[in-house]
């Protein structure tokens, strides 16, 4: 385990990649460069609030180092340690399904890229740091709230084994910053903080979308080129110097379909809402990134979305998270055609996206149902049946999957009662699921699955802990007036989602009334 200031830089994407050759923060559209120099901006008092131990040891850094005073200051955005080479990365995007030309990193700022442990490249990159030539009309920066969501979700994603970038660190800044939440003309001050997030690559489908947008396929291909050989060494692309083969694209692309619809497929595995899957925010790694205005399902609802940017067309709703994300992967696979020439390989890349997505999810229903697999032809209709009875009334999705792993016997109706959000389950919900009970013990005792076994299955598969937006909102509340023990608290009990921890039932109780209609926690704007 290294110091901070032992950690080796390499820097791949600056060392190999052209750079914009102004280095100011003067807005402005970047063309024939991936991104421009730009260093962070000191902030007045940056302060810790909360780091993550396991996302420190993956880097190959001590732990212990978080608590340092210098920590604080780099990753706050007061210092560099020697060898970070910062810069702000150029993409473009779709946006709530329409071109919206150039982007980037508006108020990302990335440090450089380590050599961590076993050879593995991690880049550092604090969000919120300050003003880019990506920053458009915006401050650069971001506020306490959006970054306690930011920092607790990717890790209580990574603890639930859904592919997800990574959060190292939580540093208030003491700074303020105006923001209008509602975006009803009542801005107010609120305090600034920074994240430092950490991943393989922050490359998204936009950073191809902007190249292929302008038509510069050298750019294009330099940025591919990259990517494949630095992320994706399984491809065995032959090394720079000899050009990459058509077929290495394709293979490429359709590494990039997979890992997403996996990742989609984990989202619908523990209740997640993105919220905004606009293709810049769609990482090339099929990992979560971007954690805006995303929630978590509380009452079963296909419907739902926590974005009230999304509010009328409902476009990033739980249910449609995986015709969006195929939806994407057309628009980069698009913009990869130069490099390819072949639409049609291209397009069949694409289109395996439904038989992956159906079979990750139907794997993981598998888990979540205590089967050994899944038997289309008979386990489809339960599965289906089952998602009709969770709508039938407002059904805690987390809270009713863990209590199905329980005894299916006599109780277990008003065992599952207790997933309810009204006054326990009706007369026809009630109904409904012991006939439904009936056919999955029939189907248990037909494949011969024991109870243990059933249960250890399903608890791996179904959490007992996740990020309740109301949860995350009192941990916010808390920090706000200066107490953090309420994010430290909620990311431990975060690190071991599967596990039932004695004392710590309030942590996966239904969400009070209280909460229904309060902003961030039940509905978030994109204001952050
Ligand atoms: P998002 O929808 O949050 O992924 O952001 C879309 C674009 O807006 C990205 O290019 C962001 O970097 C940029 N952006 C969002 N918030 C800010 C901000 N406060 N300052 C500068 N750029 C921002
Ligand atoms: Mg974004």
């Amino acid at each position: 385990m290294k110091t901070l200031l032992d950690l080796e830089f390499q820097n791949r994407f600056t060392r190999d990649l052209p750079a914009d050759p102004e280095t100011t923060t003067r807005p402005r559209e970047v063309t024939g460069a991936l991104y421009s120099r730009v260093s962070p901006t000191a902030v007045a008092a940056p302060k810790l609030i909360a780091g993550s131990r396991e996302c420190a040891t993956l880097i190959g850094l001590d732990p212990s180092e978080l608590e340092g005073e210098d920590f604080a200051r780099v990753f706050g955005g007061n210092a560099l340690v020697p060898g970070m080479d910062p810069f702000a990365m150029a993409y473009g995007g779709h946006q709530f399904g329409h071109w919206a030309g150039q982007l980037g990193d508006g108020r990302a700022i990335n440090l450089g890229e380590i050599r961590g442990p076993k050879g593995a490249g991690w880049t550092l990159q604090l969000k919120g740091a300050g003003m880019t030539p990506y920053s458009r009309r915006a401050d650069g920066l971001a506020v306490l709230r959006s970054s306690v969501r930011e920092f607790l979700c990717s890790e209580a994603m990574f603890h639930l084994g859904v592919p997800t970038t990574r959060a190292l660190s939580l540093v208030t800044t003491g700074d303020q910053v105006m923001r209008d939440m509602f975006y009803d003309g009542n801005a107010k001050l609120e305090p600034g903080a920074v994240v430092c997030r950490v991943a393989r690559s922050f490359v998204r489908f936009g950073s191809f979308e902007l190249p292929a947008s302008r038509g510069d396929e050298v750019l294009l291909r330099s940025l591919a080129d990259h990517v494949i050989r630095t992320s994706f060494p399984e491809l065995n692309a032959p090394p720079a110097g000899t050009a990459i083969p058509a077929e290495t694209y394709v293979a490429w692309v359709r590494e990039v379909v997979r890992t997403t619809a996996v990742m989609v497929a984990h989202w619908m595995r523990v209740g997640f809402v993105h919220g905004v899957m606009n293709t810049d925010n769609m990482s090339i790694l099929g990992e979560t990134i971007d954690y805006g205005p995303y929630g978590w399902l509380e009452g079963y609802d296909p419907g739902w979305t926590p974005n009230t940017t999304d509010a009328q067309g409902k476009r990033y709703r739980f249910g449609n998270q995986h015709q969006i994300a195929h939806w994407n992967l057309t628009r980069l696979a698009s913009a990869v055609v130069p490099l390819v020439g072949d639409v049609e390989a291209l397009q069949e890349a694409v289109d395996g996206f439904q038989a992956i997505y159906t079979e990750a999810w139907t794997g993981m229903l598998a888990s979540k149902l205590g089967l050994p697999e899944f038997d289309e032809e008979r386990d489809g209709p339960l599965a289906v049946d089952l998602f009709r009875i969770l709508e039938l009334q407002e059904t805690d999705m987390t809270i009713f999957f863990r209590e199905l792993a329980g005894p299916l016997g006599g109780d277990a109706v008003s065992a599952l009662a207790r997933a309810s959000y009204g006054d326990g389950f009706d007369g026809e919900t009630v109904t409904a699921l012991e006939a439904w009970l009936g056919s999955y013990r029939s189907r248990l005792e037909a494949l011969g699955v024991e109870d243990g076994p059933r249960r250890a299955r399903m608890d791996g598969a179904n959490p007992r802990y996740v990020l309740r937006n109301y949860l995350a909102q009192l941990a916010i509340d808390r920090a706000a007036k200066g107490d953090p023990t309420g994010v430290t608290e909620l990311l431990e009990v975060l690190r071991r989602p599967y596990e039932d921890q004695p004392g710590r039932d309030e942590f996966a109780a239904r969400r009070p009334e209280w909460a229904r209609h309060r902003a961030g926690c039940s509905t978030l704007s994109c204001s952050s």
